[in-house]
Parts: structure tokens; C-alpha cells; sequence
């Protein structure tokens, strides 16, 4: 019963990161690229962004 929650709910999906790192290879390289999370719109926050 101590779950901690902020005034608005975090994105279940990023866990309220917003987004995520995505590694891609290229020419033998690994780029991490930033994907925005797309069910918060990259807010971090459940629904949020609409
Ligand atoms: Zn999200």
C-alpha cells in the first residue's frame, strides 16, 4: 500500500521514460537512437499529449 504515484499516472508502456533507446547498426556502427514513446506521445504521462 506504498505505491508511490504522482499526480498524473506514468506511461505503462515507457514507465514514464518518455521513450526509449533503440540500437541500430549501420556501416558495422551500433547507433542508439531515441524513439518517442508512442501511447504518451513522448510526455511520459498515461494519455498524455492529447
Ligand atoms: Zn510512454
Amino acid at each position: 500500500m506504498s505505491e508511490q504515484q504522482t499526480t498524473s499516472r506514468a506511461c505503462t508502456s515507457c514507465g514514464g521514460a518518455k521513450g526509449r533507446t533503440v540500437d541500430t547498426s549501420h556501416d558495422g556502427k551500433t547507433i542508439q537512437t531515441w524513439q518517442t514513446c508512442t501511447p504518451c506521445h513522448g510526455t511520459g504521462i498515461q494519455g498524455g499529449g492529447i
